[in-house]
């Protein structure tokens, strides 16, 4: 709830009235402005931000694309701008009208839908999907059937069916996955002389939006097929992506395409909260509880680490070992020099229009009914929900400083005593979780535990976590520390320059002001220390965790062109310089950091 008032506060809040793209000539509210993907991103994120915190004023700002979008259908069933009728942009949008159709039953939306989708059904045989709505059908998929399931229309199944067999075959991609290297451009011009006519642009299964979204195209394709195997197909995926191209802070690499293991490499922040998305879809398919750990790791690590603090600048790039923010061309694969600044819109505006959609779709995927008609916590954070189980209002209340700290008090408030299962997921992390319901231990299982019993109001649950300190081997063996779901690192002393003035916010540069280059061994000491969760709580200024251990200088790692080199495989440390106490704290605080060190065996 916080961090979602501190979004609203920053740019989410104000990008409409100085962004020109999503301003009042947006093409998505009739105007004659930019009509492609930036208003449908803006939206994706902004309307359930502004319902979740009940804001007038960004609902207003919300309803100013939705009611132009419901009420300027195209004739023949198409909908949004008439300067461009591709089948993409409408794919974001449709999700933004589901959500808000969830939020407010709007009489308008279903209609409007159920037209679109059966012009569509008609039209793509002569017009099929191409490039990006090609590689992201799974989007729309979500979308086909989430009215499927309201309508139970047979075409909207038949719709499925020719999105799939349109849409680019990212299961067969996976199942080849021979993509194991670093991308560069030789590589891709390769690919596109192997690719067809369906694709102009070089690339599009290496790029790195596209992977993130493809994660949910099998577990949504399962919804349809009813197969296990398209259920437990997203496991090898996440796996090749792993052993490839995973970096410590839960991502993979990808600036712009898969760049390989190097901790210097970059991922977009689009890619970043599409993952997150993905995973949350596959997540509330399968029940897997391993997906939730995996969204907490990038949800509280690779999320704000993008960020500024105040949410008003962002990066296009982040890299785990990142040592300075500035202009420069190294390392990226195929983007430009702004990368890794913060800023408004640095290096390319996706990110300034799509970031908004990570805080408020991971509060909604906090909680979820399950199949058997009850709660199911999939994710922890604080937050209050109002739901209804088995036609019962249940308010439930969780407080926590989760993930900082490892407790979490659930109480739950039906308005009557109400049978239900409770389902709560436990962390693969936690060895030893305790859980008690009104201060009676119950016992807690690995993946989920399901507490079956008559609820009464003021029912309370008690979790703690047991978060031991994990040391994790990396690319060319670097050592990664985690605790629970945060990723730690090395703060290196910031130096802020504003490069730009941005009207109501800035382009930023960073610079180093301390040593970075330090090697640590693999069975190093670690003291762990606590200090109160800040009002910001991923500020680097006051972090809530330390970890205190010693490294050891390695003079022959060095920065080149503001990146810091690979980490290498054979560190030497210094012999001239006594070891030095370091102290790590949670990744996303430290802009300038480094989480994946050199291991001195
Ligand atoms: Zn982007």
């Amino acid at each position: 709830m916080r961090q979602l008032q501190i979004q609203a506060d920053g740019l989410s809040g104000h990008l409409d009235e100085f962004w020109p793209i999503v301003g009042p000539d947006s093409g998505w509210s009739g105007g004659k402005g930019e009509s492609w993907e930036d208003g449908p991103y803006f939206l994706d994120g902004l309307v359930p931000l502004a319902w979740q915190l009940d804001s007038p004023k960004l609902k207003a700002k919300a309803m100013r694309f939705i009611d132009w979008t419901l009420d300027h259908p195209w004739e023949n069933g198409m909908f949004g701008p008439r300067g461009n009728d591709d089948w993409w942009p409408r794919m974001v949008m449709l999700k933004v009208l589901t959500q808000y159709h969830e939020l407010t039953g709007d009489a308008r939306v279903m209609p409007l839908m159920t037209r679109y989708f059966h012009y569509q059904l008609q039209a793509l045989p002569a017009r099929p999907l191409r490039d990006w709505g090609r590689m992201r059908w799974q989007d729309e998929l979500l979308s086909v059937l989430w009215l499927y399931q309201r309508t139970h229309d047979a075409k909207l199944l038949e719709l499925a069916h020719l999105l799939r067999q349109q849409g680019y075959d990212w299961q067969g991609m996976y199942a080849q996955f021979p993509f194991k290297e670093k991308t560069d451009a030789e590589a891709l011009r390769k690919q596109a002389g192997a690719s067809d006519a369906f694709m102009q642009d070089l690339g599009l299964q290496v790029h790195g939006v596209n992977v993130a979204q493809s994660l949910k195209a099998s577990p949504m394709w399962s919804v349809v097929s009813g197969g296990a195997p398209d259920r437990e197909a997203l496991h090898h995926q996440l796996r090749m992506l792993d052993t490839y191209h995973g970096l410590p802070n839960g991502m993979f690499s990808a600036d712009e395409h898969l760049a390989g293991r190097s901790p210097s490499q970059g991922t977009e922040l689009c890619t970043v909260v599409e993952a997150m998305f993905s995973l949350e879809v596959a997540l509330a398919v399968t029940g897997d509880a391993s997906l939730g750990d995996r969204l907490e790791r990038i949800a509280f690590n690779a999320l704000p680490a993008a960020l500024t603090d105040d949410m008003w600048a962002h990066q296009y790039n982040q890299q785990p070992n990142q040592v300075e923010c500035s202009l420069h061309r190294e390392p990226w694969t195929t983007d430009g020099p702004e990368s890794n600044l913060f800023g408004l819109e640095p290096n390319f505006r996706c990110c300034t229009a799509n970031f908004h959609q990570g805080w408020p779709k991971f509060a909604n995927s906090l909680w979820m009914a399950t199949a058997d008609r009850g709660l199911a916590a999939m994710s922890y954070a604080p937050c209050t929900v109002t739901t209804e189980v088995r036609g019962v209002r249940v308010v439930v209340e969780q407080v926590s400083e989760y993930p900082f700290r490892q407790a979490v008090s659930i109480t739950l408030r039906p308005e009557r005593a109400i049978a239900f299962p409770l389902r709560l997921r436990v962390p693969a992390w936690s060895q030893g979780t305790h859980i008690a319901v009104n201060g009676k231990p119950v016992k807690a299982s690995a993946g989920f535990t399901t507490i079956e019993r008559t609820w009464a109001p003021g029912d309370t649950v008690e979790l703690t976590f047991d978060a031991g300190v994990k040391v994790e081997r990396g690319y060319n063996g670097a050592l990664s520390f985690s605790r629970g779901a945060l990723l730690y690192a090395l703060p290196i002393k910031e130096n802020w320059v504003i490069w730009r003035k941005r009207e109501l916010t800035n382009d930023w540069q960073v610079y180093p002001g301390s040593r970075w280059n330090l090697g640590i061994r693999p069975d190093v000491q670690i003291a762990v220390s606590e200090h109160p969760v800040a009002e910001k709580p991923f500020a680097g200024a006051a972090p809530a965790v330390q970890l205190a251990m010693q490294g050891r200088y390695v003079p022959a790692w060095k920065a080149s062109d503001g990146n810091a080199e690979p980490v290498p495989a054979k560190a030497e440390p210094s012999d001239d310089e006594d070891v030095q106490g370091i102290t790590l704290v949670p990744y996303a605080g430290a802009k300038l950091r480094i989480a994946a060190f050199p291991a001195l065996d």
